[in-house]
């Protein structure tokens, strides 16, 4: 094992079918019955899936809006993050991460043998912009990623933040790498007509969260000619498989069937809010932070209680129970299960109110 590895754990996933998953910020729903099988019986599963993935691109860039010559399609958009890390990084590389934000981005750096410094976000979860701004110009980092709308924290930076950082790493040749895995939630993108403007900037989207189709893996990376054509060049040729690519072409050209599904989640992300606003009025010290995802970040002593707590009833959220962070964080679900999450966080916050 190599030495920059050491330390490294496992991201560990238990298969938990009879749970309420609350956890992981998927779509709570599955689209596949607006998909024609049917298709797929003559799909030639001997062949390697060329024809499937430039479908699938082209797909994607009638959808986004995008030229197909700057998208690039990933097994996920996790997969994105390791080439792009593999295309940029050479061991001792600097890279900026926040923290909180989602953790991939740390480990396919270390994975690189690149040197990665946390940013701690302000206490809002507001951007520490002057800080940031200081430390690029010192340290010259390679890469910075972030998560825009952020995970877990839910919020959305300020474009004109973005921007003086995508200028300011523009001075020492660095790239930000900008994650808007949860941008439908927040409406659209500032940089969605702007990406090819910026030398250094790469926009990752994945059809995951909003479009519900986790289980395909399907993520897109965005950036201009020179980008793409560099990233090109170390990219597995045939990362996306011809079933995925086949079912999530056929969702991309129903953009009605995934509007309609987006318009769903958000009327859930908002009874959502409501069952969680109505549960940190009841428990001391515990604050609700807005979101522009479809989940909620809940910051509070008992973070591991409560998670515990809602596990034994069969609900699964995802806590945070570090130096950094101690806090519960909630997708949203449908409406039986936010029923349950309601008669659950009502117990609880009974039981908490005997204790004090
Ligand atoms: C869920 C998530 C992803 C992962 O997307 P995949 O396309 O499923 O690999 C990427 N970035 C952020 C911030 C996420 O929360």
């Amino acid at each position: 094992m190599r030495k920059a590895l050491q330390g490294l754990v496992p991201y560990k996933v238990k298969p938990e079918s009879d749970m309420i998953r609350l956890d992981n910020n998927e779509a709570f729903m599955s689209l596949l019955s607006s998909v024609d099988l049917g298709n797929l019986q003559e799909t030639l599963i001997h062949r390697y899936p060329a024809e499937s993935s430039e479908a699938l691109v082209n797909a994607y860039g009638r959808f986004s809006g995008f030229p197909v010559d700057n998208i690039i399609a990933g097994n996920g958009s996790d997969e994105l993050i390791t080439i792009i890390a593999q295309y940029f990084l050479d061991p001792g590389d600097v890279v900026f991460v926040l923290e909180p934000d989602f953790s991939m981005y740390e480990k396919n750096a270390v994975v690189m043998g690149a040197e990665v410094n946390r940013i701690s976000l302000n206490d809002d979860f507001s951007l520490p912009l002057e800080k940031l701004l200081a430390e690029i110009e010192t340290k010259k980092p390679k890469l910075l990623f972030l998560s825009n709308p952020n995970n877990p924290t839910g919020q959305f930076y300020p474009e004109a933040e973005i921007e003086e950082l995508i200028s300011a790493l523009r001075q020492v040749d660095g790239v930000l790498i900008l994650d808007e895995a949860y941008i439908d939630f927040a409406g659209e993108s500032p940089f969605a007509k702007k990406v090819f403007q910026h030398e250094n900037l790469i926009l990752l989207r994945t059809a995951s969260k909003a479009m519900g189709m986790a289980a395909l893996r399907l993520g897109f990376l965005i950036a201009n000619d020179q980008i793409i054509e560099g990233i090109s060049c170390i990219k597995p040729p045939y990362n996306v498989n011809t079933v995925s690519a086949q079912i999530g072409t056929q969702l991309l050209e129903n953009p009605n069937v995934l509007d309609q599904f987006l318009l769903v989640q958000l009327k859930q992300v908002a009874e959502l809010e409501e069952i969680l606003n109505e549960f940190v009025r009841k428990i001391v010290g515990a604050k609700l932070f807005p979101s522009h995802t479809n989940f909620f970040l809940i910051k509070m002593n008992d973070a591991k209680a409560l998670a515990d707590f809602l596990y034994e009833r069969k609900i699964k959220i995802r806590f945070f129970n570090d130096d950094v962070l101690k806090a519960v964080r909630i997708s949203a679900g449908t409406e039986e299960e936010h029923a349950k999450l309601r008669t659950a966080l009502n117990e609880w916050s009974e039981m908490y109110a005997k204790r004090i």
